[in-house]
């Protein structure tokens, strides 16, 4: 079962030369989720996606680019939440950098999980969930600072869900990195002027849900910390 928590999406297709370097990324990428389940204090690392896009985000304010993951509800695996890479993210991000997405994403899926178990608790038994990102209109795409206030409301606290060692990674992708944007530099060349897929992003997710599939042991914690917390 492990295996299938990394999918490589392959539709459209890709050239040979960049499926046989996604191939040997790949390997690292499950090792990698094998690792951070080690880490999560008992849970496990949520499904894995790796997509043939690019995707990218221009903001109003004349920043953006390169979008390296993103969380969705998937359509490939029983609408569960996925957290979902882009090649050219696994392709040209260095390790550290990858797990730092992967722990930034990972603070998506905890509050996301939290808040769809909330949503179907009080929806009338046997309902179809619907739920989305609100703040839609809420001018996150005026400018980075306002993009970031934004997502990071989307996240839960760092401190009560991730190691140190993953505080540090996913620092190294919330803030302005050199490192990034040499990385990001690297996808203008290898991917985007080769003409290969790219999509504008779409950061407001709404969709209908499938909560038997919500971690149980995300939502268990979830409860110990809200008692631990001193009211
Ligand atoms: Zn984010």
């Amino acid at each position: 079962m492990k295996d299938r928590r990394v999918v490589i999406v392959r539709d459209p297709e890709i050239p040979l030369d960049i499926g046989a370097a996604v191939a040997g990324r790949a390997r690292w990428l499950r090792d990698e989720v094998e690792r951070l389940d080690a880490e999560l204090d008992g849970i496990d690392f949520p499904y894995v996606e790796v997509m043939p896009v690019c995707w990218v985000h221009s903001l109003r304010d004349g920043t953006g680019g390169p979008v390296p993951g993103r969380v969705t509800i998937s359509e490939h695996s029983d609408r569960r939440l996925v957290v979902q890479v882009t090649m050219p993210a696994l392709l040209e991000y260095d390790d550290d950098l990858l797990t730092g997405v992967l722990a930034h994403e990972y603070l998506h899926v905890v509050h996301m999980t939290i808040d769809i178990d909330r949503v179907a608790a009080a929806a009338p038994p046997g309902s179809p969930v619907r739920w989305g990102l609100q703040d839609a209109a809420n001018n996150y795409d005026r400018s980075w600072r306002n993009y970031r206030r934004l997502d990071a409301r989307w996240q839960v606290s760092p401190r009560n869900w991730l190691s140190d060692r993953l505080q540090r990674l996913a620092d190294l992708v919330e803030r302005p990195n050199p490192r990034v944007e040499a990385a990001i530099e690297r996808i203008k060349q290898s991917w985007v002027t080769r003409g290969l897929p790219v999509e504008k992003i779409n950061l407001v997710m709404t969709g209908s849900f499938n909560t038997r599939s919500l971690d149980t042991r995300i939502l268990e914690r979830a409860i110990r910390l809200r008692e631990q917390t001193p009211r």
